[in-house]
């Protein structure tokens, strides 16, 4: 029934890039009497974005319609991957590289996409005690450069020298990114930082591309970036709610997913220790950094957030990540249509509140 029926390669002219699309075959029969005619299931995949895997689904009458919608999506995500990017140029572009390159040096006049995923950090770092810091880049470029070291070399794996990390606390005061909101620019006050988004920035640009992407018609789907999955609409017209997958991190485990939910117009995001790590004498260490210790936060395997902006889902994620479990529960318990899971290393599973009644089983 849901066998893959072909495998292209679309607007390679224009990008020249590795990516595919993925057209699976379910006829599902409209039984709505207006619309009597029947929708397939399609999705398209994506490699280079986010340096994760973007995933598209929606139920459509027609691979055209799908491909245009698909086009629009991936096009809007791609200028958000762009600007983001903490690591590449882009000709003409100023994007989050640029500015940490010109840290303590000049403030740089940027697209409003980067003044507004700014001002949401610092209100995301209000919001979370500081758990969650996008002024946090010299601390987990330490991490990341020891990390790439120790896959590369797993005999010789390391861990940073405590005083090394502590040296580049000193320089992640959030206060030091000076946002200036009439001259559109951004600087970065001291020149020992550095600004890393990874823990917000595909859940917030996911939720802003799926705004445009409603606003232009696509009223139902799935939009993936990296697990930040947002969720709009109903799955096809029968009113259906979308399942979407909780993973297992057991790959040996004969579920590959934990929990199977029922989403309609909400996002899940999941923050985990199993997908990046390395390991040294024996013991892993993952890429979620506790502020506090300045090393990896043990708490959890993995947290699950559910609520309806994917941004705020994303930013949960990694705070509740970083928190006992008490202080997340009453984090979550507080507001508003926000559910989560809570995976604990000796497999034991937690929920908040209302996330039972998500669930699909
Ligand atoms: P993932 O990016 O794997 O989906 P998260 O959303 O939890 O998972 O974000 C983790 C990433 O966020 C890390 O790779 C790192 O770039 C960054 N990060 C890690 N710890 C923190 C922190 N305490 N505050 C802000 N960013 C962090
Ligand atoms: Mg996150």
């Amino acid at each position: 029934m849901n066998k893959i029926v072909n495998l292209y390669s679309i607007r390679q002219k224009r990008y020249a890039r590795i990516f595919f699309i993925i057209i699976t075959c379910i006829f599902i029969l409209n039984l709505t009497a207006c619309q009597g005619q029947q929708k397939k299931r399609y999705e398209a995949q994506f490699l280079l974005l986010f340096d994760t895997v973007t995933q598209i689904v929606a139920y459509m009458d027609s691979k055209e319609e799908f491909t245009e919608q698909v086009n629009k999506i991936y096009d809007d995500l791609e200028e958000y991957h762009q600007l983001y990017d903490i690591y590449n140029e882009y000709d003409g572009l100023v994007n989050l590289k640029l500015i940490n390159d010109k840290a303590g040096e000049e403030p740089l006049k940027v697209d409003r996409r980067i003044i507004d995923l700014l001002k949401f950090a610092k209100d995301v770092y209000n919001k979370t005690d500081g758990k969650v810091n996008v002024a946090l880049g010299s601390v987990l470029s330490i991490w990341n450069h020891y990390r790439e070291i120790g896959i590369q070399d797993p005999e010789n794996a390391k861990l940073p020298p405590i005083d090394l990390l502590k040296e580049a606390a000193q320089h992640t005061d959030i206060n030091k990114v000076i946002i200036n909101e009439q001259a559109s620019t951004v600087f970065l006050e001291d020149p020992e930082m550095s600004l890393d988004v990874g823990a917000i920035a595909k859940g917030y640009a996911v939720e802003q591309v799926s705004k445009r992407a409603i606003k232009k018609g696509f009223i139902s789907g799935l939009i993936s970036v990296g697990g930040n999955v947002k969720i709009i609409g109903r799955k096809n017209p029968n009113g259906e709610p979308w399942n979407v997958g909780i993973q297992n991190p057991e790959s040996s485990g004969e579920k590959s997913n934990l929990h199977i939910l029922h989403l309609i117009d909400q996002s899940l995001v999941t923050s985990g220790n199993y997908s990046r790590y390395y390991t040294v004498n024996g013991k892993k260490y993952h890429h979620i950094i506790n502020p506090e210790t300045l090393y990896p936060a043990e708490y959890f395997t993995a947290i699950t957030i559910i609520c309806e902006d994917a941004g705020e889902a994303d930013v949960l994620s990694t705070a509740v990540y970083n928190m006992p479990l008490q202080e997340g529960l009453t984090l979550i318990e507080n507001l508003s249509d926000t559910e989560a899971f809570w995976l604990l290393p000796n497999g034991e599973q937690k929920f908040s509140s209302g996330f039972q009644d998500l669930l699909a089983e």
